[in-house]
C-alpha cells in the first residue's frame, strides 16, 4: 500500500449514520495500514453543538463497534489526534467563516469534501465552500448517491456544483464500484483470454443481476418514503453492475476510457415507456411476515411510513441492450428489502451445447453458469458438467470456485476504504461521470412516469419471501428462472 499524499478530509454530515458506521472505520484501517501521513487532517462536520471530544467518543463506539477485534487502543490514540470536528450548519453563512480560518496556510494540502449529507444540502455546501474561499486547486468533492430524484433535479445538483468544481474534481460515488469482486470482475475480463470469445449472444442465454436485502427501512423510512427501490438501487448500483458486464474493453486504464465504455451500454439500453413498462417490471411492497425466524412488520406498519403509501420496495426488471454484442440476451434485474436473504449477485448462463451425447441433468441444470457473488461472502463460481464417479457417462455440475478469502489468506477492503484512498489519489476510475448519470436517469424516469400514468400500485409479498410472484412471471415467461429458484 502507497502512503498517501497529506489531506484534508472535510467529512460533511460526520456524525451521520454513514460516517459513524462506514467512512470513519474505513479511514481508521487505513491509518492502521500505514497509509495516513501523521500531518493529514479529519474533520468531522455537522450542525450538533458537540465539543471535540464528544465527537471522538462517538466516533471511538462507531469504530469499536465496526472494526471488531482489530480495534487497538494504540491507534486509536493515533487516529483521534488527527480527527477534529467543527460545528456548520450549510444553510448558516456565518458558520463557514470560521472553519474557513483553520485552513490558513494548509492551501497546498489536497482537500477532499466528503459530502455526506441529503443531496438537497449539496448544492449549498459547495456554495459556501466556494464564498469563503475554500475551493482550491488542489480540492475535489465527494457525492453521495441519491444525487437528486429524476433527471431534471440531478441535472440541477449537477448544475450547481459543476459551477464551483470541475467535473475531474468532482467524485460521484456508487460504493458497489469499490467493491473487490466487482473489480475481479474486471480482471477476469479484461485480464484474461478465457471469458472474451464467450462474452456476447450466442454464447450467452440470460444474465441476472440480484442484489437482496432481508432488512427492512430501519431508521430511514422517510428517505426511503420518498425515493423507493428504482431510484434508491436500480438507477445506480444494479445499472452500474450492468455496466460492468456488458461493456467493451476499454482502450485503456484511464478513468475516462473506462466511464466512455459504461456511458456506451447506458445509452444502448432500449428505453421503456407506456404500457410497455408493465410488462417488463414488477413493482412490489412487503407485508408482514418472518425474517429468519423473527416475526416482522410489513412496511405500512413501519415508523414514519405514510399511511397508504405505494412506495415501491422491490423491483423487477427485464432490459435489453440493443448492441451487435448483446441484441437478443436479456437481462433481468431485481431488489427489495425485506426479502429472504441477504444477497448480491450477477449470475450469467450460457447457451447449451448443440448435441447431447451423454446422460446429463434437465436444464437449466446442465447449463453452465458463472455466479459473481458480492454479498454475503465475496467469490465467483464457474458450474461446469463433470462425469460422476463410477461406470457410465452420466454428466453432473460440479463448481470450480475461487473464495477470494480463502485463496488470498487476506482481509478484504470494506469497498469505502478503496474508494476514499482514489479520491485522495485523485483516480476517476471507480466514480461516475456527470453523462453517466445523466444517461442512467433518462432511462429510468420514463418507468416510473409510466407507473403513475396507469396506476400501477406495488404488489405485495410477504417479508421474509423472495417478491412477489409476478416476479418469477416476468423471467418465467421467457423460460427462465431467478437462480434462487433453480
Ligand atoms: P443521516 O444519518 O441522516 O446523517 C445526516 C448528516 O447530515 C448528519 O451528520 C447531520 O448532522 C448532517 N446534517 C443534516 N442537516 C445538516 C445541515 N443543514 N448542515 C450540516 N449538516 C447537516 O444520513 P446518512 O444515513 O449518514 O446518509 C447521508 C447521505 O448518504 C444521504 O444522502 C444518504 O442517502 C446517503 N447514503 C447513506 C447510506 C447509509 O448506509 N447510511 C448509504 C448510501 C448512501 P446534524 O443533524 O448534527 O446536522
Amino acid at each position: 500500500m502507497q502512503p498517501l499524499p497529506n489531506f484534508d478530509l472535510i467529512l460533511f454530515g460526520g456524525t451521520g449514520d454513514l460516517a459513524l458506521r462506514k467512512l470513519l472505520p474505513a479511514l481508521y484501517r487505513r491509518m492502521v495500514a500505514g497509509q495516513l501521513s501523521a500531518d493529514s487532517r479529519i474533520i468531522g462536520v455537522a450542525r450538533s453543538e458537540i465539543s471535540r471530544e464528544e465527537y471522538l467518543a462517538q466516533v471511538e463506539t462507531s469504530c469499536k463497534a465496526h472494526v471488531g477485534g482489530e480495534f487497538d487502543a494504540k491507534q486509536w490514540a493515533r487516529f483521534s489526534g488527527q480527527l477534529t470536528y467543527f460545528k456548520i450548519d450549510a444553510n448558516v453563512e456565518g458558520d463557514f467563516k470560521a472553519f474557513a480560518e483553520s485552513f490558513n496556510g494548509r492551501e497546498k494540502c489536497e482537500r477532499a469534501f466528503f459530502l455526506s449529507t441529503a443531496p438537497d444540502l449539496f448544492a449549498p455546501i459547495c456554495e459556501g465552500l466556494a464564498r469563503n474561499n475554500l475551493v482550491t486547486s488542489c480540492s475535489r468533492v465527494v457525492l453521495e448517491k441519491p444525487l437528486g430524484h429524476d433527471r431534471a433535479s440531478s441535472a440541477l445538483i449537477n448544475e450547481r456544483v459543476g459551477a464551483i468544481f470541475t467535473e475531474q474534481q468532482i467524485f460521484r460515488i456508487d460504493h458497489y464500484l469499490g467493491k473487490e469482486t466487482v473489480q475481479n470482475l474486471l480482471a477476469l475480463r479484461f485480464g484474461n483470454m478465457l471469458f472474451e470469445p464467450l462474452w456476447k449472444r450466442g454464447r450467452i442465454q440470460h444474465v441476472q443481476i440480484t442484489v437482496a436485502e432481508n432488512l427492512g427501512v430501519e431508521r430511514r423510512a422517510g428517505f426511503y418514503d420518498q425515493t423507493g427501490a428504482l431510484r434508491d438501487m436500480v438507477q445506480n448500483h444494479l445499472l452500474q453492475l450492468l455496466c460492468i458486464i456488458a461493456m467493451e474493453p476499454p482502450q485503456s486504464g484511464n478513468p475516462d476510457a473506462m466511464r466512455d465504455e459504461k456511458l456506451k451500454v447506458l445509452r444502448a439500453l432500449r428505453p421503456m415507456s407506456g404500457r410497455e413498462v408493465l410488462a417488463k417490471t414488477v413493482r412490489g411492497q412487503y407485508k408482514s411476515g418472518a425474517v429468519n425466524g423473527a416475526p416482522v412488520v410489513g412496511y405500512l406498519a413501519e415508523k414514519d411510513v405514510p399511511a397508504g403509501s405505494s412506495t415501491e420496495t422491490f423491483v423487477a426488471l427485464k432490459c435489453e441492450i440493443d448492441s451487435w454484442r448483446w441484441a437478443g440476451v436479456p437481462f433481468y434485474l431485481r431488489t427489495g428489502k425485506r426479502l429472504q436473504e441477504k444477497l448480491s449477485e450477477i449470475a450469467i448462463t450460457f447457451e447449451d451445447i448443440p448435441l447431447s451425447i451423454y446422460e446429463r441433468p434437465d436444464k437449466p441444470h446442465s447449463l453452465n453458469r458463472l455466479v459473481i457473488q458480492l454479498q454475503p461472502d465475496e467469490s465467483i463460481t464457474l458450474s461446469v458438467l463433470a462425469k460422476n464417479p463410477g461406470e457410465g457417462m452420466f454428466l453432473k455440475p460440479v463448481s470450480l470456485g475461487l473464495d477470494f478469502s480463502e485463496t488470498f489468506k487476506t482481509r478484504m477492503l470494506d469497498a469505502y476504504e478503496r474508494l476514499l484512498t482514489d479520491v485522495i489519489k485523485g483516480n476517476l476510475t471507480l466514480f461516475m461521470r456527470r453523462d453517466e448519470l445523466d444517461a442512467a436517469w433518462q432511462w429510468i424516469d420514463p418507468i416510473r412516469e409510466a407507473w403513475e400514468q396507469y396506476g400501477e400500485s406495488p404488489k405485495s409479498y410477504t417479508a421474509g419471501s423472495w417478491g412477489p410472484a409476478a416476479a418469477s412471471a416476468l423471467i418465467g415467461r421467457d423460460g427462465f428462472a431467478w437462480s434462487n429458484e433453480l
